[in-house]
C-alpha cells in the first residue's frame, strides 16, 4: 500500500506522514530530504544551482540513500545540515531541473517497490505514484505556514523573523508551482485538506480513519 502526502511547505505534511507511517507500521520517505541532499551536492561542488548541466553532473555523480532516519550523501550523514533555510530555497531551484528529477523519481519508486509506504513531497501522487491507493493534499493559508516554520526555526535555535519565513515560503510555493515539470498541485484523485486550524493529531485521525477504511 501507498500513501502519498503532497503539499507546500509548512502544511503540516512531514510530521504527519511520519506518525501516520508509525501507526500503519510502514515506512516513511521524505522525498524533500533528497532535493536538499542533491542542491548540498551542487553547493559542495561549487555549481551554480542554475545551471542545468553542472547539476545534472554533479547528480549522476553522487549517491543519496536513507539509512535508518538519516540522510547519507555520499556516505555523508547530512540530515541536519540539509534543514537550513539557504538549502530550502537552494532545493527549489534544482528541484526544476529535468535530470535531478530524473535520477529522484527513479530512485523514490525503487524504495516504493521494497513494500508500503506513506510517502511525502510535491508531486508523490500525480508523477512518482499515480497508481497510489490512498492520496492526500495537504495544505494552509500562508500565515499559518510561516508560523509554524518560524516556531521549527526558533526550536531550532535559528534566528528569523516572521516577515523573512513568510517571504521565503511565497518565493518557494512560486518556483514549486510554476516550473514545468511536476508542478506542485493535487492530483486529480486526491483529497484536498486545509490543516490552517487543525492540529497534526487531528489531521493524523482523520486519514488514519480513511486509510483503515
Ligand atoms: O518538502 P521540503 O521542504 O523538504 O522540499 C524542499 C524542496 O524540494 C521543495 O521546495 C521542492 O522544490 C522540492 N521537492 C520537489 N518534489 C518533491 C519534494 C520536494 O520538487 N517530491
Amino acid at each position: 500500500m501507498i500513501v502519498t502526502i503532497d503539499g507546500p511547505a509548512g502544511s503540516g505534511k512531514s510530521t504527519v506522514a511520519k506518525r501516520l507511517a508509525e501507526q500503519l507500521g510502514v515506512r516513511f520517505l521524505d522525498t524533500g530530504a533528497m532535493y536538499r541532499a542533491m542542491a548540498l551536492a551542487a553547493k559542495r561542488a561549487n555549481r551554480s544551482l542554475q545551471d542545468p548541466v553542472a547539476v545534472a553532473e554533479v547528480a549522476q555523480a553522487c549517491q543519496i540513500r536513507f539509512r535508518d532516519d538519516k540522510l547519507l550523501l555520499n556516505e555523508d550523514d547530512v540530515t541536519a545540515e540539509i534543514r537550513s533555510p539557504e538549502i530550502s530555497a537552494a532545493a527549489s531551484l534544482v528541484a526544476a531541473i529535468p535530470e535531478v528529477r530524473r535520477q529522484l523519481v527513479r530512485l523514490q519508486q525503487e524504495i516504493g517497490l521494497q513494500g508500503s509506504m506513506v510517502t511525502e513531497g510535491r508531486d508523490q501522487g500525480t508523477v512518482v505514484f499515480p497508481g497510489a491507493q490512498h492520496k492526500y493534499f495537504l495544505t494552509a493559508s500562508l500565515e499559518a505556514r510561516a508560523q509554524r516554520r518560524l516556531q521549527e526555526l526558533i526550536r531550532k535555535g535559528l534566528t528569523s523573523s516572521l516577515e523573512e519565513v513568510r517571504e521565503q515560503i511565497r518565493e518557494r510555493d512560486e518556483r514549486d508551482e510554476q516550473r514545468e515539470l511536476a508542478p506542485m498541485k493535487p492530483a486529480m484523485d486526491a483529497q484536498v485538506l486545509d490543516t490552517s486550524d487543525l492540529s497534526v493529531d487531528d489531521v493524523v485521525q482523520l486519514l488514519m480513519r480513511q486509510i483503515r477504511g
